[in-house]
């Protein structure tokens, strides 16, 4: 193997020290993917899926009978009432923002318990100025910072107490921050706290890399509405874009109407040939986010060794698919990121370079050698070129690929020129 993929023998050294440490976390990845697989041919099964749910609908998109057993068998595996999953959708932060469009009205409060939210949702909110943000309709917004990476109860409780809160939003995983991700425990923690003081509340959960990680989702713990992408976990690699939202009928309906249009809501929008890779992504994706799962354990105990700071650790609770690595200096990260790029089944030739993106506030290095544009369950790493030199690690549809992407980008990092 390392000949065919043209690493050097001290990072083959590497691989193979922290093999058999790795092989006992392997073991309860295993075993959490075999509980969401049950559960993901439950929903099969009980939705009764077949093989005509695979046509597509054109124009107006009425009778969908494959994209009505797409948003079931989502809503079955999510224990909502109700699903929507759209291609019309464009990622998982327009999802975020219809959902909020839709839930938020003038002079209502939303507030974020996990401080500053994802940075696309930025311009959304009117953290960062935008003349067609959440602000400029006269939505409020507030934010509590996390302390010591878990909820500040004491704060939250106060505050919920004190407003009138519409909404509350919660990130499970740390985007571009340094935070750990928030495990289903603390969810459920939280979600108990607010909706014994306020039931009302809505609790909206941004729960995009936590899919099918844990054998809990979030509704499962309190939440109300949970928004996700489908070019990460849930679209196993096979879907080529969209998001889902789950929840109540109630609230499912309200985005559906903001979606599309008020009186027509859910009802409209054309699956134009998404419901077969839809179907069979959501079949994929408890095996492909193990896969990543271990992609992303393989990484942590390699750069440990290398001495590098990771998050999390090989052996410690996975929350999320994502793995953050600490480089301290710019080149290490950006070597790091080509060495990934050059591991890519495509374009593993060319060479990723820091470039301003849409949404984000720094240069951004994205390495995506992926089949699906900007897909961050295929192997991919990324980080924003600020201090202190932080790249994020995800994906790899499937171990043995991810495990070469991985060999490439170390045997990068650690050679010399
Ligand atoms: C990726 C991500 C989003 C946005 O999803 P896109 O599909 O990339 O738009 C939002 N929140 C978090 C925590 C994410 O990781």
């Amino acid at each position: 193997m390392k000949d065919l993929i043209g690493i050097s023998s001290k990072t083959y050294e590497i691989y193979e020290k922290v093999l058999p440490k790795i092989s006992e976390e392997f073991k309860q990845i295993d075993n959490i993917c075999e509980y969401n697989n049950a559960k993901m041919m439950n929903a099969f099964f009980d939705c009764h899926v077949s093989e005509t749910h695979f046509n597509m609908t054109t124009g107006y998109g009425y009778n969908d009978l494959g994209r009505d057993v797409v948003e079931e068998v989502f809503a079955h595996i999510f224990r909502a009432e109700k699903a929507l999953v759209r291609t019309q959708f464009v990622s998982g932060s327009h999802t975020l923002c219809k959902t909020f469009f839709a839930l938020l009205r003038p002079n209502d409060l939303l507030l974020s318990i996990t401080g500053t939210p994802y940075d696309t949702l930025h311009e959304v909110i009117g953290i960062k100025s935008n003349p067609s943000s959440l602000k400029s309709f006269g939505i409020n917004y507030d934010e509590i910072a996390l302390v010591n990476d878990d909820f500040d109860y004491d704060k939250i409780a106060d505050y919920v107490k004190k407003h009138q809160v519409k909404v509350i939003e919660i990130q499970r995983s740390k985007g571009y921050s340094t935070r750990k991700s928030l495990s289903i425990v603390k969810l459920e923690k939280v979600c108990k706290l607010i909706k014994q003081i306020s039931p009302e509340t809505i609790i909206m959960v941004d729960n995009c890399y936590c899919e099918f990680v844990s054998e809990k989702e979030p509704i499962e713990v309190g939440a109300d509405i949970v928004v996700g992408s489908l070019i990460k976990n849930l679209g196993g690699g096979l879907a080529n874009n969209g998001g889902y939202v789950v929840g109540s009928k109630e609230l499912i309906d309200l985005v559906g109407e903001s979606l599309t249009l008020p009186g027509e809501g859910a009802d409209v929008g054309p699956s134009l040939g998404a419901n077969k890779l839809f179907l069979q992504g959501i079949f994929m994706a408890p095996t492909i986010v193990a896969n990543a799962l271990k992609t992303s354990v393989l990484a942590s105990a390699m750069l440990e060794e290398l001495g590098y700071m990771v998050s999390p650790l090989y052996n410690e609770e996975k929350v999320d698919i994502v793995l953050t690595i600490g480089f301290g200096n710019e080149k290490a990260l950006i070597d790091f990121c080509k060495g990934i790029q050059s591991g890519s089944p495509i374009d593993s030739y060319v060479s990723p370079v820091p470039v301003s993106t849409p949404g984000y506030t720094d240069k951004v290095i994205m390495a995506a050698g992926t089949f699906v544009q900007g897909s961050s369950i295929e192997l991919s790493c990324d980080g924003p070129i600020r201090e202190p030199y932080i790249a994020y690690l995800q994906g790899g549809l499937t171990y043995d690929t991810g495990k070469i992407g991985i060999l490439k980008a170390i045997d990068r990092l650690i050679s010399d020129d």
